[in-house]
């Protein structure tokens, strides 16, 4: 199919049709665009349930400046005011239909208390229904720390409210995926229909401890139990413990798992952008591919100077919006269509939609 052939008119894509589509479980046939892969923010201080270590805070903070709140406006918490910006630039991006807005649970140690001092970030998962419930666009991303004694319990509960994947960030949240422990929560997922979104690689934002726990072959156990994984970034960060490019791995893993995904979040950052090219002209990954941002990482269309021209790339990077600056620039970078429509295909969209409506 012609490049931007995959995109319908905004009647369609948009419109009740659009619905229509989605409640018949046939948005795969491409005519829209998902992002499987943003985070929620939060520090607590609005009572959204959310906590961020004091490590993490100035970070955050500095993020949130970055991300041009100007639209978001003045509210009176923080946890307020990134809400307010996740909205504003989900209104703003008339390239996308969906967003999988991530939760994120706390570090819990193998006896299953929940640990405050290693966890950076914590997004609860009722806080992201929330923020769903608010929004047309948003589609829960839960996370579940399979260590939780009530892991199981919890799966249920954010699959039955409409969750449409599991997130992990095992570097940080010190989760080992090839924990032989762990065989009943990936049946579970199996069981469910929830895909597995673990980030894959070095980690940089949130914890470096447990770089080893990001390297893709640690994931064979669940794609080997039938769970659909979405290996974020495609592993384009670090080395494994063989001294070997995590992303190498992944490339062999997916080759022999037709259930592991990547991701493209976060490849247009300034410090994996090398990575976006060798990712399109690895032979026979593309159908394996599917979008995400990282939202609120801030991609860098100057990066790309060498690639798409300096006269394009600084017009890709006055792009204020970051959803759409995201999506320029991998349009530029020649990322077909199909690979936005993608997440239609691999996460249960529709159910969510209406799992959401019901508890509205
Ligand atoms: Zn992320």
């Amino acid at each position: 199919m012609a490049d931007g052939a995959l995109y319908a008119p905004s009647i369609i894509r948009n419109g009740l049709l659009g619905e229509a589509l989605a409640l018949l479980g046939i948005e795969g046939i491409g005519v829209r665009h998902i992002d499987v892969h943003a985070h929620a923010i939060g520090v607590g201080d609005g009572g959204t349930g959310c906590w961020a270590n004091p490590r993490t805070r100035w970070g955050l903070g500095l993020l949130c400046r970055m991300a041009r709140p100007r639209s978001a406006g003045r509210a009176p918490s923080q946890d307020q005011r990134w809400a307010q910006l996740l909205r504003a630039t989900a209104d703003g991006a008339t390239c996308v239909d969906h967003v999988v807005v991530l939760a994120l649970d706390a570090v819990h140690d193998a006896a299953g208390r929940r640990l405050f001092d290693p966890t950076s970030l914590f997004i609860p998962n009722d806080y992201v229904f929330r923020l769903c419930g608010e929004h047309p666009k948003f589609l829960p991303g839960a996370s579940v720390h399979p260590d939780r004694r009530d892991a199981l319990e919890e799966l249920h509960r954010v699959a039955e409210r409409g969750a449409v994947l599991i997130k992990w960030l095992p570097n940080a949240q010190q989760i080992d995926p090839a924990d032989a422990r762990l065989t009943p929560f990936y049946r579970a997922l199996v069981a469910l229909g929830l895909p597995l979104l673990s980030h894959l690689g070095h980690e940089y934002s949130l914890g470096r401890s447990g770089q080893h726990l990001g390297d893709p072959r640690r994931l064979r156990r669940a794609l080997e139990e039938g769970v659909t994984v979405i290996g974020a970034h495609c592993a384009s960060a670090g080395l494994a413990d063989d001294g070997r490019e995590n992303f190498l791995h992944f490339v062999d893993v997916a080759r022999r798992y037709p259930n592991l995904y990547g991701d493209l979040s976060a490849l247009t950052l300034m410090n994996r952008w090398r990575y976006l090219r060798r990712i399109l002209r690895e032979e026979g990954l593309l159908p394996q591919l599917l979008n995400g941002t990282d939202y609120p990482l801030p991609p860098c269309g100057l990066c790309f100077a060498r690639e798409v021209g300096a006269r394009r790339a600084w017009s890709l990077a006055r792009i204020p919006n970051l959803f759409e600056r995201d999506h320029a620039i991998k349009r530029a970078m020649g990322v077909p269509g199909e690979v936005f429509a993608r997440g239609y295909q691999v996460l249960p969209v529709a159910r969510s939609l209406q799992r959401l409506r019901r508890s509205a």
